[in-house]
């Protein structure tokens, strides 16, 4: 394993610290997104540790969907990922030496004593803290060999504030915060430790991260002190809730950063959405990445909890969507085919029809789902399975108007307008309105009751192509 602790590193340091014990959910990316801005605004460093010291819930595979989700976010970090287990010497030296410098202690109380402890506090209606039995004592009473934790010897008077660059400054009363443990018993470090460790190692700055941890910050700052280390600045953004203002949970739909791109978003609608969710620029919504680049600070990020709006995720989309180059769209939808089971391999007159008809298609597509389904009767020749709604417009009448609209359009030169011209023509004729020869054709020629502009798609399918689907519903 590679470590980039020693990087070398220019302006502001920030880090993104996940947790590898689920996916890379929405709220992980925004925070991974706010701190890859600042770095990338100021022209400073973006570091990413893996913090996988819970070795219970910690799993490659979600080590592998946290890089997986940051690549396709679009956000790059710099040097190689840190994994914080392989630093756990590091975090033990660190305790030892706050031992050695009277900033810790040994804690020999036993599991049953500190229950004790507790039980009585409850009962008295106090505070469960550890009330530093072992702080002011000679270790020399404790039994010979018997187990013992690393506390920190904390402030007990006075208060720690954090002065958090979203929420302002919050004081803690240190007479409310005990002495934390620093290594356990079996001499492994606490997380509290390993992230002041890690941090001040990597050179970190700034620490952006969920509102949860502002109280974490009280107590890491405590032990950034008994080490001697600077305090990074810190800032706490705030929550992430469903669109019904409770907090985001599975109930409100999907979670995890892969899971949106299944759907069919693009990388870039997800950092433009995930910024406005959370920050602003006065009015904006569509917010380029060259452009939150520029922009980005820490000064308009909201103080109060942000709401999923899936509505304006869609509209966003379906403006990225828009603006996106049409060979990028065609690339995007083949590799969408290819991961459906069974995947569908595009041939290459597939993917020529496909591009020929993007710039209509992506007009109306909020997804890539939207534009990879819609687009389907692009993909194979012959004639078309019906939807429900096709095949109500492909009814007794409706196929007996397709079959007398027919020798109209064979009359042609098969162009887009000709064909129009065409219909029309017949239509006047018979005294039927253009959408009554409209729809049959396009249900038989797409199997669908909406298509991208019909005379259009006729023309790019071909008179021989098109003939065969038309022809095989007309009685
Ligand atoms: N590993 C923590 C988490 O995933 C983040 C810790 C931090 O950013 O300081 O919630």
């Amino acid at each position: 394993m590679t470590e980039n602790i020693s990087i070398q590193k220019t302006g502001p340091v920030l880090r993104f610290a996940p947790s590898p014990t689920g996916m890379l959910h929405i709220g992980g990316a925004r925070t991974a997104l706010f701190n890859w801005l600042y770095a990338r605004h100021t022209g400073g460093t973006f570091l990413l540790r893996i913090e996988d010291t819970d070795r219970e819930r910690s799993t490659p595979e979600a080590v592998d969907a946290i890089l997986n989700g940051m690549r396709w976010m679009g956000l790059d970090w710099d040097g190689d990922a840190v994994f914080q287990f392989a630093r756990a010497a590091r975090h033990r030296e660190v305790a030892q030496k706050m031992l050695a410098d009277g900033k810790a202690y040994r804690c020999y109380a036993t599991a049953d004593e500190l229950t004790a402890m507790r039980e009585e506090q409850k009962a008295k209606g106090l505070p469960m803290r550890y009330d530093g039995r072992w702080r002011d004592r000679d270790p020399a009473q404790a039994p010979p060999g018997a187990p013992y934790v690393v506390r920190l010897k904390s402030p007990q008077t006075g208060e720690t504030i954090v002065h958090d660059l979203v929420v302002g400054d919050v004081r803690f009363a240190n007479d409310q915060l005990d002495d934390m443990v620093l290594l356990r018993s079996d001499g492994t470090p606490t997380y509290m430790l390993a992230v002041v460790v890690d941090d001040a190692d990597m050179g970190v700055s700034h620490v952006i991260r969920g509102a949860d941890h502002l109280n974490n910050a009280a107590r890491q700052i405590q032990i950034i002190a008994a080490m001697g280390a600077s305090i990074p600045a810190y800032g706490h953004l705030p929550l992430i809730n469903g669109p019904d203002g409770a907090k985001l949970s599975k109930r409100h739909g999907a979670l995890a950063v892969e899971a949106y791109r299944d759907m069919g978003y693009l990388p870039e609608t997800m950092r433009n959405y995930l910024l406005r969710l959370g920050w602003s620029h006065g009015d904006d919504e569509t917010i380029s990445t060259e452009d939150a680049i520029k922009w980005f600070n820490f000064e308009a990020i909201g103080k109060s909890p942000a709401r999923m709006d899936y509505k304006k995720l869609d509209n966003l989309n379906g403006h990225y969507i828009r603006i996106t180059p049409d060979e990028t769209l065609v690339g995007e939808v083949a590799a969408f085919l290819e991961r459906q089971t069974p995947p569908r391999i595009l041939s290459m007159a597939a993917r020529t029809r496909l591009a020929a008809a993007m710039p209509s298609l992506k007009e109306r597509a909020k997804t890539l789902v939207q534009l990879a389904t819609g687009a389907d009767f692009l993909y194979t020749d012959g004639k078309r399975d019906l939807d429900a709604s096709a095949a109500r417009l492909l009814d007794g009448p409706g196929r007996a108007r397709l079959a007398a609209a027919l020798p109209a359009l064979e009359a042609t030169d098969w162009s887009g307008p000709a064909l129009e011209e065409a219909a029309r023509a017949h239509a006047e004729k018979t005294g039927l309105k253009l959408g009554d020869v409209a729809q049959p054709l396009r249900a038989a020629l797409t199997g669908t009751a909406t298509s991208p502009p019909l005379f259009e798609m006729l023309a790019l399918l071909g008179r021989e192509e098109s003939l065969i689907r038309l022809r095989a519903y007309a009685d």
